[in-house]
């Protein structure tokens, strides 16, 4: 019989795992263990399995599976859709009738809405359009946002969608289609994170986050009780003065004697509180990026941004907000509320930017430091926010008749803009594959 240990085991591993593939990239944990295991899992490793697979079969097996990962992670199927459906529904399976009939009516109440609301956002996040920019929605598309001259720039057509690309677009190579402010592509939900249901995809990672850890406390509820019936002292919390007496050995096999209240539910309630810190964490790193006014995309346009800095090859300039827009190129109206007053380019060699054609006026300076940059698309956590859970929001209600540069409000936001700008990067480059 499987000890309970080992389940212990194999869900820890498993939630490890997922940690580290997730977050080791993330730039917080540069030069850490977390980074150092995340590249000898994904690179070393695998280079080590290739190499002695060249060896011994020329490479079949490699290939083999390198081409069911790239199935897997970069082609558009339901597999680890389905897969995460399955996970919520078979818990749900062996959790709720051990732990239903011990449940107060508060929690009998609770229960099911907790239960309910992953499935209906994940539902709502795969099913509702992130921002497909086609022929007939593209001048809705581009009447969201304006171009930087940052980030993004005018004139940039998409070679395959052969349509000019609006500003925070991005082309998905795995829907194949250009996609209005795209965050990334969310296997999990088999669709791109964009501007039309990046709030369903942060409700679902909201309600899942509750559901994990609602489920996950009152599992360890039902399994403290159990063990106390046993051991009335007994606590969870190992070094409590209550289990002062107890060795690690005999705290485990407390821990045992209540899991026999019903093993699925204990190892559900043990996977459920293992994940949640992996879910709000990745919450986290999104309302991070809602803050910053930044996307997944951009916060790694941002990070290139600064390594270009760091080796001096970008510079900037002023540029009028109130300048003349050419139509064919760039929307002459959006419903963002400001415009923007620099251009930042990189060059090649170092020196400043030549040609007479640039966009922009006086003389170009280097830029050394990211929060020497402003982000046009910062309004701040609150604008920010409401940009994300209230698509195509127009910002400049009330004020289209006054000219860009005066309108309400519009020095509030430009400092905080440009006290965050500095951070914006930090975030930079969480897997696309979430
Ligand atoms: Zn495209
Ligand atoms: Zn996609």
């Amino acid at each position: 019989m499987v000890s309970l240990r080992d389940i212990a085991l194999v869900i820890l591993g498993i939630s490890f795992m997922t940690f580290i593939t997730f977050f080791g990239r993330l730039p917080i944990f540069r030069n850490t263990p977390i980074s150092y295991l995340h590249r000898l899992i994904w690179i070393h490793l695998p280079n080590f399995l290739t190499s002695i697979d060249q060896r011994l079969t020329s490479g079949r097996i490699t290939s083999n599976t390198s081409r069911a990962y790239n199935f897997i992670m970069y082609d558009r199927h339901p597999t680890v859709l389905i897969f995460f459906f399955l996970l919520l529904s078979v818990s749900e399976y062996f959790y709720l009738p051990a732990a239903w009939p011990h449940f107060t009516l508060v929690h009998q109440i609770f229960g099911p809405i907790a239960i309910v609301l992953p499935y209906l956002f994940l539902y709502l996040a795969c099913f509702t359009d992130p921002g497909t920019i086609t022929p007939s929605t593209h001048v809705y598309f581009m009447a969201q946002y304006p171009y930087d001259y940052t980030l993004f720039h005018p004139a940039i057509y998409c070679s395959t969608c052969r349509l000019l690309k609006p500003a925070r677009s991005k082309h998905c190579s795995i829907c194949k289609r250009c996609v209005s402010k795209l965050d990334h592509h969310c296997v999990f939900i088999n669709s791109c994170v964009g501007s039309q249901n990046h709030h369903y995809f942060l409700l679902l990672l909201l309600t899942t986050g509750i559901l994990t850890l609602y489920g996950g406390c009152l599992g360890l509820g039902l399994v403290s009780a159990s063990v106390r019936t046993r051991y009335p002292l007994w606590s969870v919390w190992p070094f409590s003065s209550s289990n002062s007496s107890q060795s690690w050995s005999q705290y485990f096999i407390s821990w045992q004697y209540g899991l026999q209240f019903s093993v699925g539910m204990g190892a559900v309630t043990m996977l459920a509180l293992l994940t949640s810190p992996l879910v709000w964490g990745l919450l986290t790193y999104h309302i991070w990026l809602v803050y910053c006014g930044t996307t997944t995309n951009e916060s790694m346009k941002w990070a290139d941004y600064q390594l270009d800095m760091d080796d001096g090859l970008v510079f900037k300039r002023k540029m009028n907000p109130n300048r003349p827009k050419n139509p064919r190129i760039e929307p002459v109206w959006t419903r963002w509320p400001v415009e923007p007053e620099q251009v930042l380019v990189r060059t090649e060699d170092g020196k400043p930017p030549r040609g007479e054609n640039l966009p922009g006026v006086g003389e170009w300076e280097p830029v050394w430091k990211l929060r020497d940059v402003e982000n046009l698309y910062d309004l701040g956590f609150w604008d920010n926010l409401l940009d994300v859970l209230w698509p195509g929001y127009d910002f400049r209600q009330g004020d289209d008749e006054m000219p860009v540069s005066e309108t309400r409000g519009r020095s509030k936001r430009r400092s905080r803009r440009s006290r965050k700008a500095k951070t914006s990067g930090a975030g930079a480059s969480i897997a696309s594959t979430l």
